[in-house]
């Protein structure tokens, strides 16, 4: 080998960013990041990271969780409410997502992370990446990871002509956001609903409603998400009083929660509905030495409080092929395996994600609202996110890279 194997990574999200620093550590490594805006930021709505979540990135990053706890406060993974059904309180943390970015991204050389640099186009030949910047730069790389999210241009050179075919698609559901002023929250809510720090989710006919405290408890985020049963193209709309109100069956009137939740929410600023779009399928996610993660490989609905965590497993399984290889032509044997082991593992947490949505809307026929019937079906569809055997799971992946 003549120098360090040049890995372009393409989106400063939390997947490219994590990747970042699950690579940084292999000497014969040299890893870039590229971000599209002009600085690397995230919107600012909570994110939950499951106790799985977090032993990954222990493994990549081995202070993370007092990192992260000093930023966050105590928090909690996703559990359903009072209402319904309840799946105890998890050791997970839940934390802004800037703020969880902006840590993630102290850890990284200032010198690798280029921000205002995106990428307009591919091309691969047998021994490099050739990158095109809508700058009118172009880099060449030995391999490029795309991180771009939802609407990848990198998952569309992976791909190839049946891009289209798989691209994400609404799926059922749109929800909106707000983070709200801890003592706000409780005034709304009542008291009763922040005694214990954890994820509520109040589960009902056409809707959920939930909310967690963040930030060193000194805010709340609060969630509505609705059936949307046309599947509007529509990414993003404004709320009004009026749609909400509509979008809400008329039995959320009588919960004890609605009134306040619908309020809290209302009170911010133009406030947008979001519609939850997801990956149905997605045939690869390597083509020789281009591979996908994060949102850009398998993105999926927010029921389970999954996507981030998943970017974060893909870094620690990419860390891990990096450390096994050690030239170029392994590139391509080691995204395979890559493609191996993480492609069945999204894609049944995408799977579960929708399945959960449609537990906590009441749409699942066999279950309805029945409190013992959710409760069990929703212990099995969080099972798929959280069951899964690490250190197993790595070894998989480095056993197919050695076959590839
Ligand atoms: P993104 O965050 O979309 O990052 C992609 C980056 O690529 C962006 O910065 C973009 O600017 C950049 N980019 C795009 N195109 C180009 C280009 N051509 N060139 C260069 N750069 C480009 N997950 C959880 O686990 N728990 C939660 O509680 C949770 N809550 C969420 C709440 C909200 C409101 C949202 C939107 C998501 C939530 N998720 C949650 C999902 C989770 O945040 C994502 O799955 C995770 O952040 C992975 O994102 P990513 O880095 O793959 O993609």
């Amino acid at each position: 080998m003549t120098g360090p194997i040049r890995i372009g990574i393409i989106g400063g999200g939390i997947a490219g960013v994590a990747a970042a620093i699950a690579l940084v550590k292999h000497s014969h490594v040299d890893v870039q990041v590229y971000e599209g805006a002009s600085q690397f930021t995230e919107r600012g709505a909570g994110v939950g990271l499951s106790p799985l979540a977090l032993k990954a990135l222990k493994d990549i990053i081995p202070l993370a969780t007092d990192l992260l706890r000093t930023r966050a406060g105590a928090g909690s993974g996703p559990q359903a409410g009072a209402l319904i059904s309840d799946l105890g309180v998890s050791a997970g943390l839940t934390m802004n997502r800037a703020s969880l970015l902006q840590t993630l991204l102290s850890l990284l050389p200032r010198d690798i992370l280029h921000a205002g640099k995106r990428v307009t186009s591919l091309e691969q030949t047998e021994s490099e990446v050739r990158v095109a910047f809508e700058d009118g730069t172009v880099t060449q790389f030995d391999a490029v990871i795309g991180a771009d999210g939802i609407f990848s241009s990198v998952r569309n050179h992976v791909i190839g002509d049946e891009a289209q075919k798989h691209a994400a698609s609404p799926a059922g559901w749109w929800d909106i956001r707000h983070l709200v002023p801890f003592e706000k929250a409780r005034a709304a809510l009542g008291d009763e609903s922040f005694k214990v720090d954890r994820q509520y989710a109040w589960l009902g006919d056409g809707a959920a409603m939930l909310h967690g405290i963040v930030e060193n408890r000194t805010m709340v985020q609060c969630i509505i998400a609705v059936v949307d049963n046309n599947c509007s193209a529509d990414r993003k709309r404004p709320v009004t009083r009026q749609l909400l109100m509509d979008a809400l069956p008329a039995s959320w009137d009588e919960g004890p929660v609605a009134r306040g939740m619908v309020e809290l929410i209302l009170d911010q600023d133009d406030p947008k509905g979001y519609a939850e779009w997801e990956h149905k399928s997605t045939p690869m996610y390597a083509n020789n030495r281009v591979c996908i993660i994060g949102d850009a490989a398998h993105a999926t609905t927010p029921w389970q409080g999954a996507g981030a965590g998943l970017a974060i497993e893909d870094a620690f399984i990419l860390g891990h092929l990096a450390g096994s290889i050690s030239s170029t032509v392994e590139i391509n044997a080691a995204f395979r395996a890559f493609d191996a082991v993480r492609r069945p593992r999204c894609q049944e947490v995408i799977d579960a994600g929708r399945e959960t949505g449609r537990l906590f809307c009441g749409q699942d026929e066999y279950a309805g609202l029945n409190p013992e019937k959710l409760n069990k079906a929703l212990g099995r569809t969080f099972a798929h996110v959280g069951d899964l055997a690490l250190a197993l799971h790595k070894e998989e992946a480095l056993g197919a890279c050695v076959r590839c």
